[in-house]
């Protein structure tokens, strides 16, 4: 072991799609990053078949929306079967997509886990290294020394914050005192077969809830096919005969050469979640803090949000914006946002995939009444049965109300240009925060007098949320809600500021008279009391 810890940082224990967005968020804005993996190499074994539109926006903020839509298909449903193999409803989601991408869209874990990778080449301040395995971590209030073995023996790492991102069997949440997690295991076993040269061409995922046999069949691109099916309780199956197994349970659907096995393996799902994700200056994020069935295929997509969540806020205490304080509202908010996933994820496969066959009936039968009743129709079509992208506690000024703008995500519609061409609003925030001026008049920006703004490095943006031209101003970005989509969420704040964090969150929304109460709102939950001094003079 070298004498002097080297010093760094992040360190990032495991090189899932967790880890890899966490590099690359920290990344982009300058963090020096160190990622561990104990595997030798890339795993090349798929796990998660869909992503959905939150993810494809971190995609996006990420830089790698061009490169993760090539392995993705987009615009995919899920149609839920009934015992007797009747349709019992067509989820698609909403008409419009309020984030800018697709709501669900079917990947390969492997290439869209590559896109991730590769993504961080970009970026000289992240060092990744296979087969090196974190063994060990101390921490006091300067920092953290953790041990990593690797090819070179072991080494000590001093860094400034560690995120454990290693998965479900996470060494860092049993260090860290987090074991063990709330919840049970889904006690079910669950053949998962993953296929190629697959004939299927339906462009939606199918949960038949059939109860002798509750499975799930998933078409994905380039002739790719996921089946997943209950193994019963009775049924013995020895490893070797696991593909043959495979083979008479996908008989009904295709004949299975071994060529055409990707993966074949028995998953035991389990619901759990982690009651802190973080003592001080180590933080758990993905399957390291959660873990859920599939049923509502929220696994990896939970985990990009604890990315996109975490990396800004050990940025922004990094490059001195802000103070460790921020840093307690990542499981204040996180905890209960993933908590609803993983109930929704447990509640959906005790119904949709029920072995009871009362239940089943009964779960029939409310369907087909549902389908009379428009609302219900809605509810289910457009998917609204998902938590949405809403926190109630955090970095966040005002209350946070059910409908209300606080707290929630801010779409993303596509915007025009002063210079007179579309484009996305995420892109013209650009990784930070954004400050919106929703229809206010043209010298708003130059009245603001808070040095909250400067600190934040807030982009200025006016947007017009009518159907008039981007304003002209100078101090400003300028830009017109081409989609109306603004409109309909903010359109109530007309006049107003709007503060969007770098998670596209909403964390505040407020009339020019109310700036300094809310920059010193916004000043306290940084932890970065604003002096006298530091005022902005005209
Ligand atoms: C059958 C199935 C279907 C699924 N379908 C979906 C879906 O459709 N949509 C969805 O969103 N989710 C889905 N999921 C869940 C999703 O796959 C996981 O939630 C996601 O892969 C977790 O990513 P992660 O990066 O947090 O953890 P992991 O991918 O488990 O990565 C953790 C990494 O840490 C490494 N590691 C562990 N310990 C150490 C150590 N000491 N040192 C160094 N490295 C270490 C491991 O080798 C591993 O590579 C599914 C899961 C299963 C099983």
């Amino acid at each position: 072991m070298s004498s002097a810890p080297r010093a760094i940082d992040v360190l990032i224990v495991g090189g899932g799609p967790t880890g890899l967005a966490a590099a690359n968020a920290l990344g982009q804005v300058g963090v020096e990053v160190l990622l561990v993996e104990q595997d030798p190499s890339f795993a090349e074994l798929p796990r998660a078949v869909s992503v959905d539109d939150e993810a494809m926006r971190l995609m996006q903020s990420l830089g790698l929306s061009n490169a993760a839509r090539q392995v993705a298909l987009p615009g995919t449903g899920t149609k839920f079967f009934g015992a007797r193999g009747q349709l019992l409803v067509y989820g698609q989601g909403p008409d419009r997509m309020p984030f800018g991408h697709p709501v669900k869209n079917l990947i390969d874990h492997p290439s869209f886990q590559r896109v991730l990778l590769d993504g961080l080449k970009r970026f000289p301040n992240v060092t990744v290294r296979y087969a090196t395995r974190f063994e060990h971590f101390e921490q006091d209030v300067d920092g953290v020394t953790a041990q990593i073995a690797g090819d070179d023996g072991v080494e000590e790492f001093k860094c400034d914050y560690l995120i454990g991102a290693d998965g479900g069997r996470s060494r860092i949440r049993q260090a860290i005192g987090q074991e063990p997690m709330a919840g049970s295991a889904f006690n079910e076993r669950w053949l998962v077969l993953d296929t190629i040269n697959d004939q299927h061409d339906e462009r939606f995922a199918m949960h038949h809830g059939c109860p002798r046999r509750p499975r799930v069949v998933i078409v994905g691109r380039d002739g790719r096919c996921r089946y997943e099916f209950l193994v019963h309780d009775d049924e013995q199956i020895e490893h070797d005969d696991l593909v043959g197994f495979a083979t008479r349970l996908v008989a009904p659907y295709r004949t299975l050469e071994p060529a055409d096995v990707v993966r074949c393996t028995i998953y035991r799902f389990y619901a759990l979640v982690a009651r802190e994700f973080s003592q001080g200056r180590v933080f758990l994020a993905g399957d390291a803090a959660h873990m859920m069935p599939p049923f509502a295929g929220q696994g990896l997509n939970s985990g990009l949000r604890d990315a996109a969540n975490l990396s800004w806020k050990l940025a922004a205490v990094l490059n001195g914006s802000a103070g460790s304080e921020l840093l307690s509202t990542y499981t204040a908010e996180r905890q209960p946002h993933v908590s609803a996933m993983v109930r929704l994820s447990v509640r959906m496969g005790a119904v949709m995939m029920t072995r009871h066959r009362g239940r089943a009936w009964i779960r029939d039968f409310a369907f087909a009444v549902s389908k009379r009743l428009p609302l219900a129709g809605r509810f289910f079509g457009e998917m609204r049965f998902k938590p949405e992208p809403r926190y109630t506690e955090g970095f966040l000024v005002g209350r946070s109300e059910s409908r209300g703008p606080i707290g929630a995500m801010a779409v993303q519609p596509r915007v025009l240009t002063s210079a007179g061409s579309f484009a996305w609003l995420d892109d013209e925030i650009g990784p930070g925060f954004g400050l919106l001026a929703l229809d206010t008049d043209s010298e708003a920006f130059a009245r603001l007098r808070s040095p909250i703004w400067e600190r934040l490095n807030v982009v200025k943006i006016h947007i017009a949320l009518d159907d008039r031209l981007p304003a002209r101003v100078e101090d400003a970005a300028a830009l017109a809600d081409a989609d109306g989509l603004l409109a309909d969420q903010l359109g109530s704040l007309r006049g107003k500021f709007v503060l969007v964090r770098p998670d596209r969150y909403v964390a505040a929304a407020f009339a020019p008279d109310r700036e300094s109460e809310v920059a010193d709102r916004l000043a306290a939950l940084l932890g970065i009391p604003l002096t006298v001094g530091e005022e902005v003079t005209s």
